[in-house]
């Protein structure tokens, strides 16, 4: 990148008011490391080491509690890249990960990569002890579909640790759904998420879950799922809220 695109690109990223550094542990490089917070909010919030921003300090930050014994594990991650990924290469016995691409049907391969659809997953009942993503099911047109695929491909006690974008409020608002013929509908104005993958760069959130995905879980099959939050280790205190559902 040239200075000047990289001058740009950061002037239009960072708001100056809310600039700050320090040195605190991270819970993704497990030790301590200068942070940078360039914003009011958890993505804003990043490990100048391993790149991670707040959301992936808190998901890893609960998976060494929820998951101690990782390096027995076999993992699913629904990402090929990104500091999670990255976490789960150097910790978990075996990593398998995707991305999803509507072009190829799940298996198949683009790039080197797999692609999944999770509500359609290519791989055998009971293949997982973990499966994790970060900022994805919103994104799933057909979330429940997506939560039973998730669980039934993790093995018995095996768990699902992820992040969405969470209200407090309890109901999840579904703001755009899929027509029975296929097409998009949008109930509310449409939403759209920064997606580094993706050709267009934005990516159409479904719905802003409420507190009552643990309701949705449950009546997935999951028997037993909850939020939790990191107590401590997040820089300026923007842990963000992590689901952790049992099979
Ligand atoms: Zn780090």
């Amino acid at each position: 990148m040239k200075v000047f695109e990289l001058i740009k690109k950061v002037k239009k990223i960072v708001n100056w008011r809310e600039l700050r550094i320090m040195i605190t542990f991270c819970p993704v490089c497990s030790c301590k490391r200068v942070m940078i917070k360039f914003d009011s909010n958890a993505i804003a919030v990043r490990c100048l080491s391993c790149r991670a921003s707040a959301v992936y300090m808190s998901i890893v930050s609960i998976l060494r509690e929820v998951a101690p014994e990782i390096s027995s594990l076999d993992a699913y991650e629904l990402s090929s890249r990104g500091p999670l990924f990255r976490y789960l290469i150097t910790k978990a016995k075996t990593v398998t990960s995707s991305e999803y691409c509507p072009d190829v049907a799940s298996g198949g391969f683009k790039n080197g990569i797999q692609i999944q659809d999770v509500q359609n997953l290519s791989y055998a009942d009971k293949s997982f002890d973990i499966c994790t993503s970060t900022e994805v099911f919103e994104h799933v047109p057909d979330d429940t579909k997506g939560f039973s695929e998730i669980l039934r491909v993790l093995r018995p006690n095996g768990i699902f640790v992820f992040t969405v974008p969470l209200q407090n409020a309890y109901k999840t608002i579904e703001r755009t759904i899929l027509t029975a013929n296929g097409e998009i509908q949008h109930l509310l104005p449409p939403e759209y998420h920064d997606d580094p993958i993706g050709e267009s760069g934005k990516i159409l959130a479904f719905r802003t879950y409420g507190q009552d995905i643990i309701e949705k879980l449950l009546n997935a099959g999951f028997t037993k799922a909850e939020i939790v939050i990191p107590e401590k280790q997040i820089p300026w205190g923007f842990a963000r809220q992590v689901v952790v559902a049992h099979r």
